[in-house]
């Protein structure tokens, strides 16, 4: 199935990357998001960092205004009628995902496919869930999307052949590297990547290091770009800790969430959306936060 038209449920970090790189790459996109306060700022974020990729010479001023016509923004799920796939990217919760896809079984078109971009949650689980589970895949994007080349393509028990071709397919064209990997918890990058930063949040509660040391040890002694820390806040506390919930019930006491990142999440440091988490950035650079 070719795809032209392209739906995507939730206008926060994910799913205004998601909206970025499909209108760029010459999709046209009807985003969706039921608060009323999501889309205008949508919009604002993703014209921000079109206009950085102008500057950068990464993108004509020119594409820019192209894509952004293509893009046209909802809060009523009706206007995902003509669509041909729909990516939902709303917070990590069966009951709100689930809840969508009851809305979207009678809008949708018979052959539409339903992909969701959770990171960790069962997608054979979703796809049952959606009315339509031959028509279901998960398409795992990250953060931030424009810029992240990977998508982590997984299909359910039941997804059929030409959907998961469609999404490798879509892949090609948003100009990202396909990996496929089986339903289980976390797929692969997550699965690995979770714990490790999970893990640095332990040590930081038992005090083997500081925030700074943390990061500064991982980001030179392990050569990754960012400290797992400095991770995390990017990600969001909140979504991290929805994913441990999630690993920890289903792979076990490995899993277990550090007590200190609950405590982050009950405090409402959810990281750089709320502009604190592990680290203060209401400061440039930002500062470790305790
Ligand atoms: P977010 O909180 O930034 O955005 C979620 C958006 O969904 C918000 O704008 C919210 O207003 C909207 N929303 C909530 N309920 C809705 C509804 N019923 N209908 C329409 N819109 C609704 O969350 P996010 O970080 O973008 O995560 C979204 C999904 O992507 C989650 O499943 C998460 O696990 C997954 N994901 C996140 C990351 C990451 O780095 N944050 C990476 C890959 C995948």
């Amino acid at each position: 199935m070719s795809i032209s038209k392209i739906g995507v449920i939730g206008a926060g970090l994910m799913g205004n990357g998601i909206a970025h790189a499909a209108i760029t790459s010459g999709f046209d996109v009807i985003l969706i998001d039921t608060f009323p306060d999501a889309l205008p700022k949508a919009l604002a974020t993703m014209t921000k960092n079109m206009d950085r990729q102008v500057a950068k010479g990464s993108l004509t001023a020119e594409a820019k205004d192209a894509a952004l016509a293509r893009l046209t923004t909802s809060q009523d799920y009706h206007a995902l009628a003509p669509v041909d796939l729909v990516i939902e990217a709303v917070p990590e919760q069966l009951s709100i995902k689930d809840a969508i896809y009851k809305e979207l079984g009678p809008v949708l078109g018979r052959d539409a496919i339903i992909a969701s971009n959770t990171s960790s949650i069962s997608i054979t689980k979703l796809a049952a869930l959606s009315g339509r589970a031959d028509k279901f895949v998960g398409l795992h994007f990250f953060n931030p999307v424009p810029m992240m080349k990977l998508l982590e393509i997984t299909r359910g028990l039941a997804t059929s052949e030409p959907t998961y071709q469609t999404a490798l397919e879509l892949a090609g064209k948003l100009n990202k590297t396909a990996i496929t990997a089986n339903d289980a918890p976390g797929f692969i990058v997550n699965r690995i990547l979770c714990m490790l930063l999970n893990e640095a949040i332990v040590a930081l509660h038992e005090g083997v290091g500081t925030v700074k040391s943390i990061d500064t040890g991982m980001k030179l002694g392990a050569n990754h770009p960012m400290g797992p820390l400095e991770l995390a806040d990017f990600v969001g506390l909140e979504t991290l800790l929805s994913i441990m919930h999630v690993f920890h019930a289903e792979l076990g006491d490995k899993y277990r969430p550090s007590p200190l990142l609950v405590k982050y999440v009950d405090a409402g440091w959810y990281g750089r959306k709320t502009g604190c988490g592990f680290y203060d950035y209401s400061t440039t650079p930002p500062k470790p936060a305790v």
